[in-house]
C-alpha cells in the first residue's frame, strides 16, 4: 500500500539532490525496485504512477506527452489521462547507496551517500572534494583540480602578487618583466661597456660623469681637433698630440691675428671719420 505520507505532489527539496549531467557510479549494483523501466539506470527524481503503479523517473514520465496532441499517455501501460506523484521511500533508499565520487578518473576514492555526492564535488564547497576542477579564482583562466590551487595561487599564477627583488615595489608576476625594463633599481652594465662593472640603473647618469668609455671632447676642438677620443684616451691624446695641437692653436691665433687688424683698420677708419664729423659740427 501506498501511503499519504510517501507520495506528494511537492518537490523533495532536501530529500532529491540535483541531478547533474554525469549518471553516478554505484559501488553495488542497486536493487531491481530502484531502476526505471523507461530508461533502464537508477531512479530519478522517483515518481509512481496511479494507472500501472509503475515507479519512473520524473524526467522519463515528462517526456512521455505527445507534442502533437499534448495528450500525455503513461509511458508504460499508455493508459490516457494517468496522474504520477512523487515517490519518497525510494528516493530515501537511494540516497543511501553508495556511490563513487564522480572525479574518480581524476583521482578521488572516496566512496559516500548518493545524497552527499553533489554537495562533494559542488565547486562552491570549500570543503569538498580536493578533485574538482576549478577555474583559478585570480582571473587567469586556468582551470585545475582544488587540490592543486593552493600551489598555483602562491608558485604558479601569473596574477600572483610579487614584489620587486630590487625595489621592492609589489605588482602582478605578470608584469614583472616589464618593470625590470623601467626598474630604477634593477642592476645593469655599463652600456659602454667599462670595467666599473654593474650599477643600479639609477645611478647610471652618475657613472657617465665618470666612465673611461665616454666620448668627451678634446680641449683643443676650439683650436680645430676633432678627433673623437674617450675620457680614457684624453691624457694619451693629449700627449701625443702636443705638436699638432700647437700647430692648431698657432694657425688660429694667426687667423684670429688677421681678423683682429681687419677689424683694427676697421675701427680706426671709423674713428677717423667720427673726428672729422666732429670738427664740421664745431665750425657750424
Ligand atoms: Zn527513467
Ligand atoms: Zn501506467
Ligand atoms: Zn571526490
Ligand atoms: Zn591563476
Ligand atoms: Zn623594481
Ligand atoms: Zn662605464
Ligand atoms: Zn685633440
Amino acid at each position: 500500500m501506498i501511503s499519504s505520507d510517501d507520495v506528494s505532489e511537492e518537490e523533495l527539496e532536501n530529500e532529491t539532490p540535483s541531478i547533474s549531467e554525469a549518471p553516478a557510479e554505484f559501488v553495488e549494483n542497486p536493487p531491481d525496485d530502484l531502476i526505471c523501466q523507461i530508461c533502464c539506470y537508477v531512479l530519478r527524481e522517483p515518481h509512481v504512477t496511479d494507472c500501472c503503479g509503475q515507479h519512473l523517473c520524473k524526467s522519463c514520465l515528462d517526456s512521455s506527452v505527445n507534442l502533437f496532441t499534448s495528450i500525455k499517455a503513461c509511458p508504460y501501460c499508455r493508459e490516457n489521462n494517468f496522474k504520477h506523484l512523487i515517490y519518497k521511500p525510494y528516493q530515501r533508499k537511494i540516497n543511501e547507496l553508495m556511490v563513487y565520487c564522480k572525479n574518480k578518473s581524476q583521482g578521488c576514492s572516496d566512496i559516500l551517500k548518493f545524497k552527499d555526492l553533489e554537495q562533494h564535488v559542488a565547486k562552491a564547497n570549500k570543503a569538498g572534494c580536493l578533485y574538482t576542477t576549478l577555474e583559478c579564482p585570480s582571473g587567469c583562466y586556468t582551470e585545475l583540480l582544488r587540490k592543486d590551487m593552493d600551489e598555483h595561487l602562491k608558485e604558479a599564477c601569473p596574477n600572483r602578487y610579487v614584489t620587486c627583488e630590487h625595489c621592492d615595489e609589489e605588482m602582478m608576476w605578470r608584469d614583472l618583466e616589464d618593470h625590470y625594463d623601467g626598474c630604477g633599481k634593477y642592476p645593469v652594465l655599463c652600456p659602454r661597456s667599462c670595467a666599473d662593472g654593474m650599477f643600479i640603473r639609477e645611478q647610471l647618469a652618475e657613472h657617465e660623469k665618470q666612465c673611461p668609455n665616454m666620448v668627451v671632447e678634446c680641449p683643443f676642438q676650439e683650436a680645430g681637433c676633432s678627433d673623437e677620443i674617450t675620457r680614457a684616451q684624453l691624457t694619451n691624446h693629449l700627449e701625443s698630440n702636443m705638436a699638432d695641437h700647437l700647430g692648431k692653436l698657432m694657425t688660429a691665433y694667426s687667423q684670429l691675428k688677421c681678423e683682429f687688424q681687419s677689424l683694427k683698420i676697421n675701427y680706426e677708419k671709423i674713428q677717423t671719420m667720427e673726428n672729422i664729423f666732429h670738427l664740421m659740427l664745431k665750425k657750424k
